[in-house]
C-alpha cells in the first residue's frame, strides 16, 4: 500500500495516478476545514512557458474523461503592466512572445496602450480550483483511493519499510511506501528536506461576482485570468537565500473562482531556513489592499473575504519530486513551481517510478 500524505493538488493527483497504475493507495488528508494553497489557487496553466509543461492541457482533459469535470478550461490570459518601468515591461513582453512563438503560438502582437495593457488575450488554460476541490472527493472514491482524515505528526522507520506515520491525537498508519505531498508541512514531517524546501505565505481576497460586476472590470477579466506581466512572487522566492528579513510583495491578479473571484495575491517570503510563523492576517490583508490600490483602486476597497495559506517552494526553482535520499520507501512531491501545469506530466513519471520502486 502506498500512503499519500496531503490532500491538496499534489496529493490528490498523485493518488489518482497511482491508482491508475493499479497500486493500492490510501490518502491521508486533514479535515476539509483546513485552508490549502490548492483551494485558493488561480489554477493558471501556462502550458507554453516551457517544453515540460506543453502536455498539461492534454493531461487535464484526459483526467476529466476518466474522472469527470475537474474544472479544466481553455481560456485567455491578459497581462497588465502594473506600473512597472517600460523597458523592463518591454523586455518581459518580448520574452513572453518568444515563448509563445516557440510553442507554436506565433502571430500575436504586444499592445502597449494607455492602460499599459501589454498582451491581449494570450492563449492560456486554467483549472478552477473551487470546482476541482468540490469534484475531487467523489473522483478519489470512484478511483478506489482509500481515505483517512487526520494530521500526520511524525514519520518513523527502522532504516526502511515499513514506515510508521504517527497521527495527531494518537494512533498510527503503517505503509511500505509513503509519498509526502503535504505542501509546506513536508519539511516539518521530514526535516532533512530543509533548507531546500522552503515556505512562503500567500494571501488572496475572495470577491463576490455581484460586487465585482458593480465595479469597473480590468480589461480581459471576462475572458480568463488577468495577471501582471512582471509577477513578483516568483522573483522574491528566488531571492530567499539572500534575504535578511521577511519581505512581502503584491501581485495584482484576478481569476474567476466558481461563482466568485480571486483578487490579488500577497506573498510573504522569509530568509531561507528561518521559521515561518503564520503572519498576522489583518496586516497581510491591509498590505494586499494597499498594493492593489496602486493598480486597481476601484477594486482594492471592495468588500471581500481574505484567506491566507502556506505555499512550499524551492529556492533553486527545481521541484522536489521523487525518492527521498537515505530514506528507502519515502517519496516526496513538493515545491513545484506552476504546479497546475507542471504536476500532471511530472506525476505520470513519478507514479511510474514509484510503481517500479514499490514492486521491486
Ligand atoms: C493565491 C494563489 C494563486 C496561485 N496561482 C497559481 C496558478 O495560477 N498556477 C499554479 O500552478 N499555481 C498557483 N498557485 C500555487 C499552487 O496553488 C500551489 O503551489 C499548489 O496548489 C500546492 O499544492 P500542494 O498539494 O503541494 O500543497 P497544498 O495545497 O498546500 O496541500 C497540502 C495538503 O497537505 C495537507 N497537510 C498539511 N500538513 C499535513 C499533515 N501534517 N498531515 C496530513 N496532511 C497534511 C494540507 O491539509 C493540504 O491538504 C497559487 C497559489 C495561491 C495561494
Amino acid at each position: 500500500m502506498v500512503l499519500v500524505i496531503g490532500g491538496g493538488l499534489a496529493g490528490c493527483l498523485s493518488a489518482l495516478a497511482l491508482r491508475q497504475r493499479g497500486l493500492p493507495v490510501t490518502l491521508l488528508s486533514q479535515a476539509p476545514s483546513w485552508a490549502t494553497a490548492s483551494q485558493f489557487s488561480y489554477g493558471g496553466v501556462p502550458w507554453w512557458a516551457a517544453p515540460a509543461l506543453a502536455r498539461a492541457p492534454e493531461i487535464w482533459q484526459a483526467l476529466e474523461r476518466r474522472h469527470g469535470p475537474l474544472g479544466w478550461q481553455s481560456c485567455k490570459l491578459t497581462l497588465h503592466g502594473g506600473g512597472a518601468n517600460p523597458p523592463a515591461l518591454a523586455a518581459a513582453g518580448t520574452g513572453v512572445m518568444a515563448l509563445l512563438a516557440a510553442a507554436g503560438e506565433g502571430g500575436l502582437e504586444l499592445r502597449d496602450d494607455q492602460d499599459q495593457l501589454l498582451g491581449l488575450e494570450l492563449p492560456y488554460g486554467r483549472v478552477d480550483s473551487s470546482i476541482l476541490a468540490a469534484a475531487l472527493p467523489a473522483a478519489l472514491e470512484r478511483a478506489g483511493v482509500g481515505r483517512r482524515t487526520g494530521s500526520a505528526l511524525a514519520l518513523e522507520s527502522a532504516g526502511g519499510a515499513p514506515w510508521q506515520v504517527r497521527l495527531e491525537g494518537g494512533g498510527a498508519l503503517e505503509a511500505d511506501t509513503v509519498l509526502l505531498a503535504a505542501g509546506a508541512a513536508c519539511a516539518q514531517l521530514w526535516p532533512p528536506l530543509t533548507p531546500e524546501l522552503a515556505t512562503s505565505w500567500a494571501g488572496v481576497l475572495v470577491l463576490s461576482a455581484e460586487d465585482l460586476a458593480a465595479s469597473d472590470l480590468p480589461p480581459g477579466a471576462g475572458a480568463g485570468i488577468v495577471m501582471p506581466l512582471l509577477g513578483q512572487r516568483q522573483a522574491l522566492e528566488q531571492q530567499t537565500s539572500s534575504l535578511v528579513e521577511g519581505r512581502a510583495v503584491v501581485d495584482a491578479g484576478l481569476a474567476p473562482w466558481g461563482a466568485a473571484w480571486l483578487l490579488g495575491q500577497i506573498s510573504l517570503v522569509n530568509p531561507l531556513g528561518q521559521h515561518d510563523p503564520e503572519p498576522n492576517p489583518a496586516w497581510m490583508e491591509a498590505r494586499l489592499r494597499t498594493g492593489l490600490a496602486q493598480v486597481w483602486p476601484q477594486l482594492a476597497s471592495l468588500p471581500a473575504t481574505y484567506h491566507q495559506v502556506p505555499v512550499s517552494f524551492t529556492a533553486s526553482g527545481v521541484p522536489l519530486v521523487g525518492p527521498v535520499a537515505d530514506a528507502p520507501g519515502l517519496w516526496v512531491c513538493a515545491g513545484v513551481g506552476a504546479p497546475f501545469a507542471a504536476l500532471p506530466p511530472l506525476l505520470e513519471t513519478l507514479a511510474d517510478q514509484l510503481k517500479a520502486g514499490a514492486g521491486s
